[in-house]
């Protein structure tokens, strides 16, 4: 977690899930412009297909290390 993440939560301003114990194994890629569907260079953002929550590329990438 974030440390910017950590302070929302302790804000208490962190968004509700439906499945606050998601591991977000299932994430789908978002494309701004349906022409850029299927070039993975130009993803703007991944969304959990269990959860609904969506990452950027940036926190997807880091969650593969
Ligand atoms: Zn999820």
């Amino acid at each position: 977690m974030s440390i910017l993440a950590r302070l929302k939560k302790n804000r208490g301003e962190a968004p509700p899930t439906n499945t606050p114990d998601c591991a977000h194994w299932e994430l789908g890629p978002r494309w701004a412009n349906a022409a850029d569907i299927g070039n993975r260079s130009l993803i703007t953002s991944y969304s959990c297909s269990t959860c609904g929550r969506s990452f950027t590329p940036a926190e997807v990438a880091q969650r593969a290390n």
